[in-house]
């Protein structure tokens, strides 16, 4: 049975056949798009970005058996990445109904993360994913302070650099919302969790 997750040797944007199959990224000799390659089951996949990023988010947070099993019953004309959200929303959803904030918060990061990667609008899920975070703690009570660490690479903007290093009482973070800086553009920086 043909799956989103079968191998095809064709191009993923004008479905002309490519021969031999690329092994990692190229662009399509037709149409000129950018093709990605991933291995799935011993098998390479020639997928869009949209679709290859999407996959793995997925692999990122351990799902690739939930993602096996929908991708069997998906409609044909969905793309991966349209199977990928609504298992991330379900897998978030139900994070959310069992309390598990921390669980819901790794989904939220990935969607942000997803969104970055496609020159989308990401900050507003990473904001969700933060308050998602350091609601956890707050409910658990195991957390009382965060420290904001950022890695401090060349890369690194000058907000995130002033805010390395600075606690937070967990109230204090839920107020402020110091991450991600207004004009961050994902700096990787991120909160460590203080235990005292
Ligand atoms: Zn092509
Ligand atoms: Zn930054």
């Amino acid at each position: 049975m043909q799956t989103l997750l079968t191998s095809k040797p064709n191009c993923p944007h004008c479905n002309v056949i490519l021969s031999p199959l690329p092994s990692r990224q190229k662009v399509c000799p037709n149409c000129k798009q950018d093709i990605y390659v991933r291995t799935y089951k011993n098998e390479k996949l020639l997928l869009k970005k949209s679709d290859a990023v999407s996959l793995d988010a997925i692999k990122n947070v351990g799902l690739m058996t939930e993602l096996e099993k929908v991708v069997r019953h998906a409609d044909p004309q969905l793309s991966l990445q349209d199977v990928v959200w609504a298992l991330l929303n379900k897998i978030k959803a139900n994070g959310v109904k069992k309390n598990d904030l921390n669980a819901a918060s790794t989904i939220t990061w990935q969607m942000a993360r997803l969104c970055y990667l496609q020159g989308g609008e990401w900050r507003s899920l990473m904001q969700q994913s933060y308050r998602e975070l350091l609601m956890s703690c707050l409910n658990n009570k195991l957390i009382p302070k965060v420290q904001i660490s950022s890695a401090l690479d060349d890369n690194v903007c000058d907000e995130c650099k002033a805010l390395h290093g600075k606690t937070f009482t967990i109230r204090e973070a839920l107020e402020k919302m110091p991450l991600p800086p207004q004009n961050c553009e994902w700096c990787r920086c991120t909160y460590l969790l203080l235990t005292k």
